[in-house]
């Protein structure tokens, strides 16, 4: 931690409820200690805060930044001067840069999914990918899977809260870049059952599966897994879930969604500082498996 808060000491903090459990904290003031920036990072719980106050008062406080979660990423976009072209296609804002009293919005969730699978040695461009969910972070893997060359994409969700934001993602996508995506019903085990079968990724970006849940995966039936995909779970608590379990007993390569949350970090990072995030240094100290 700091051991030195100066006069010249700049803020940036995570906003949302609840923040107590992050662990983005412990990433940013490592590395501005390994740095030596004098910069310090904390968690505001905005449960209880008047939110368009709370923004005008970082202003004024003259922040570098902040990142935000659930259920921020959305309602910060009023008072944002600017937006990334990713996240004003993906509809939400996870990193905002303030610099001169303005506020630039952007959303690293999946950059930091897409450069995770690239440690694993996958390319989006390999082939067809199955993306379970159509939250906030299945948004964000859809649309930077899209941007970043996947051919073909199918989201997959249940027809529940998150069925209008699967629509709006897929027309999104087809009107602006050049990946084909399509929207199946998550109870519907055919299609869900053929777009695993041809996919090459399977992704899942739903809460299902996390603790304490552990006992549920999103795919009732695994037979449909296959030696050619990849299986990912954006989960990291527990770091194998059901769904990654069953999938290496098919015999897939299988990832967690640990290294995206630090390769999210090191994006934002890269968006505040324009310096590079000491991010194999923070990855041994935070995040070895
Ligand atoms: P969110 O916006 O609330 O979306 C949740 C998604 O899960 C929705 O598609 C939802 O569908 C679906 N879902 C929830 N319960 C379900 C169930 N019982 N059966 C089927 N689908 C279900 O949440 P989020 O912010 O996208 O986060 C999703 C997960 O990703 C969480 O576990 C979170 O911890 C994790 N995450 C990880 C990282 C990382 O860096 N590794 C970053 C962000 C999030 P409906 O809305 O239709 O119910």
């Amino acid at each position: 931690m700091h051991s030195a808060i100066t006069g010249h000491t700049r803020l940036g903090c995570l906003l949302g409820s609840p923040v107590s459990h992050s662990i983005s904290p412990m990433m940013y003031n490592e590395a501005f200690r390994l740095l030596g920036m004098d910069c310090v990072y904390l968690c505001f719980d905005t449960r209880n805060a008047e939110f368009g106050t709370l923004i005008h008062s970082l202003k004024d406080m003259n922040v570098f930044g902040f990142n935000l979660t659930m259920p921020d990423k959305e309602r910060i976009l009023e008072y944002l001067d600017e937006l990334s072209p990713a996240a004003r296609m993906i509809g939400a804002v996870n990193t905002v840069r303030h610099e001169n009293g303005r506020l630039s919005g952007y959303n690293t969730d999946g950059i930091g999914y897409l450069r995770s699978l690239k440690d694993s040695g996958c390319s989006i461009t390999d082939g067809p990918m199955t993306l379970i969910g159509a939250g906030g972070a299945a948004s964000s893997i859809a649309i930077q899977a899209a941007l970043d060359g996947a051919p073909r994409l199918h989201i997959v969700n249940r027809q529940g809260r998150s069925w209008p934001n699967a629509l709006r993602l897929a027309d999104t996508i087809n009107a602006q870049t050049a990946c084909q995506a399509d929207v199946i019903a998550l109870e519907d085990l055919t299609a869900v059952r053929l777009a695993i079968q041809e996919s090459t990724l399977l992704t899942n970006a739903t809460s299902v599966g996390m603790a304490p849940g552990t006992d549920c995966t999103p795919i009732s039936d695994p037979s449909c897994f296959h030696a050619g995909l990849t299986v990912s779970d954006i989960i990291y608590n527990p770091r194998k879930t059901l769904l990654l379990s069953q999938a290496e007993a098919a015999g897939c390569r299988t990832f967690n969604g640990l290294y995206m949350l630090l390769y999210q970090g090191e994006a934002a990072f890269r968006i505040w500082t324009g310096q590079e995030m000491p991010t194999e240094q923070i990855r041994q100290r935070f995040f070895s498996a």
